[in-house]
């Protein structure tokens, strides 16, 4: 049982599911304990409090849990397409039906506000596994016009058998989702492992799983940090692919793993440093408006968080000024607070790493132009920041290059398009980046030059099922959403018949 919750009217399920306590894992549609018995806690990171003792899972439980997605995998390969989507349909009503139960479950593990998590992550949550549940019974393969006469040549789109799913925390349901839709979708069975920092909604979603009547294996989940759980599952050998979200540096670690096993398959989302661009005939107000929430939304733990801002030089220190004052107008809070813009960042660590980029950014000689420090008083047991904005002319700074993962902005001025270009291309990553002017011929050009696997032109941040998302360069390979996330979960088989 959770030590102390806060204040606040919590849906009885809520109070239920923490009640048991360790958490157990989930394999072969049973609560298991792990195999060397071993816990670790996670933690409301608003107020360093423990919720739940978690089982780790160890080399023998992803054995186990991998042996029973292998057994599962033949029969709901071979389940009616229509039927698996079903079950996925269900599992979106299960979902719905316990929405602010999870969504209450989220803020507690990973401090988002409230709101967020129950108007943002919930419906996105149900909305990514219906549009996926949907292509269940959509995949197509072809026939192929070939050279050879009195052959017909067509291909299938076939599973891959067992996936490995690894996750972080930032938007922990959101992306067991991402990963559980389409490979469930595509005839796949699934070994989850949530990020160590917020296990607690996998859980959940686990018990929903058994009680849409899955088959025994289809699903399992085990809980654990990267070191020995994640990594244990990048080795396995009956692990046909590892789909994973997270940083890059852990990405490479997979994709070696991956080599030296089974050549299983990889697909990586990872970090970002995205580029944010305000040219000086954009529409400011929103510009501004959308420069603030596209780098301080989840208090800057997102992945495609716009953390590079680009001005136009002669609405340079009108922009500053205007995000100056609407950053300081933004409530930092815990996430069960009436009024919170901001919540904690996720642990200790997180919260370190970020106040030394401020630090080491200061030194190097970026000018902070307001927030940066962490809050004390009544917020300090938790891991609060105030939102950070910089300045600098220096693109060769870490603050600059690196991805920090926390509210921190870094603001410069340009002169000219090409210059742009240049700067906006000059990091490791390319996973996202935005544009704001009236001139669409401009922004079509930017979104064409700009290397990012995703352009928003007069917006930031919406993701959407149907829409592809994924990286260039260091931020990754393989797009979740849309048909190219079946695409990930399957392989093409050719077949060819002498009709001779
Ligand atoms: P990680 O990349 O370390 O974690 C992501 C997932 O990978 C977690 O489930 C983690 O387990 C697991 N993992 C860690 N090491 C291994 C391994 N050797 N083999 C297999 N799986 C492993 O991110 P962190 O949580 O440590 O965050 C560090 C930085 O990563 C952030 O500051 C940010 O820059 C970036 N990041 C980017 C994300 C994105 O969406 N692009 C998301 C999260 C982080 P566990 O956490 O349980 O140890």
């Amino acid at each position: 049982m959770a030590k102390s919750l806060p204040e606040y009217n919590f849906q009885p399920a809520t109070l239920d599911f923490l009640k048991d306590s360790p958490k157990l894992l989930f394999i072969n549609n049973e609560w298991v304990k792990a195999s060397s018995g071993k816990t670790f806690e996670t933690v409301n990171p608003a107020t360093g409090q423990v919720l739940a003792e978690v089982a780790l899972a160890g080399e023998s439980d992803v054995d186990q849990a991998v042996a029973a997605a292998k057994a599962a995998f033949p029969a709901w390969s071979q389940t009616i397409a229509a039927d698996r989507a079903i079950l996925l349909f269900k599992l979106a009503d299960l979902i719905e039906q316990h929405a602010d139960a999870l969504a209450e479950l989220e803020t507690l593990d990973n401090g988002k506000p409230i709101r967020v998590a129950r108007r943002g992550d919930l419906p996105y949550v149900t909305k990514h596994l219906r549009y996926q549940a949907g292509w269940a019974d959509k995949i197509e393969g072809s026939t192929v016009p070939v050279t050879f006469p009195n052959q017909f040549v067509y291909t299938r789109r076939e599973p891959l058998g067992v996936v490995g799913a690894i996750i972080p925390w930032n938007f922990p349901l959101l992306m067991a989702i991402w990963k559980l839709g389409p490979a469930l979708a595509a005839g796949n069975t699934l070994v989850l492992k949530p990020a160590e920092q917020t296990p607690l909604t996998a859980l959940y979603l686990a018990g929903l799983v058994r009680e849409t009547g899955f088959p025994p294996g289809v699903v399992n989940v085990l809980t654990g940090p990267g070191e020995p759980t994640g990594a244990a599952m990048a080795k396995h050998m009956d692990i046909a692919k590892i789909a994973f979200t997270g940083s890059t540096a852990v990405g490479a670690k997979i994709m070696e793993a991956a080599a030296k096993s089974n050549l299983k398959r990889v697909s990586l989302e990872l970090g970002g440093k995205s580029p944010n661009v305000i040219f000086a005939d954009a529409d400011l107000a929103a510009a501004v408006r959308g420069a603030q929430w596209a780098v301080f939304s989840t208090a800057g733990q997102e992945c495609v968080a716009g953390s590079r801002l680009f001005v136009e030089r002669p609405v340079y220190a009108q922009v500053l000024a205007g995000l100056k004052e609407n950053v300081e107008k933004m409530v930092v809070n815990h996430g069960f607070a009436e009024k919170v813009h901001v919540g904690p960042l996720i642990n200790e660590t997180q919260l370190e790493r970020v106040a030394t980029y401020i630090k080491e950014g200061k030194q190097a000689g970026a000018e902070l132009i307001t927030g940066g420090e962490r809050l004390g008083d009544s917020f300090k047991d938790g891991y609060f920041l105030k939102p950070a904005v910089f300045a600098s002319q220096d693109d060769t700074l870490k603050l600059v290059q690196e991805e920090i993962f926390g509210p921190v902005a870094a603001v410069t001025a340009f002169d000219s398009y090409d210059e742009l270009i240049e700067r906006a291309n000059s990091t490791q990553y390319g996973l996202a980046a935005g544009v704001w002017t009236r001139d669409i011929g401009k922004a079509h050009r930017y979104a064409h030059a700009v290397q990012a696997g995703t352009v928003w032109i007069n917006g930031y941040g919406m993701i959407d099922p149907a829409a592809p998302f994924g990286g260039y360069k260091m931020s990754g390979f393989g797009r979740e959403m849309g048909k190219e996330a079946i695409d990930l979960y399957t392989q093409v088989k050719t077949v060819w018949v002498n009709t001779q």
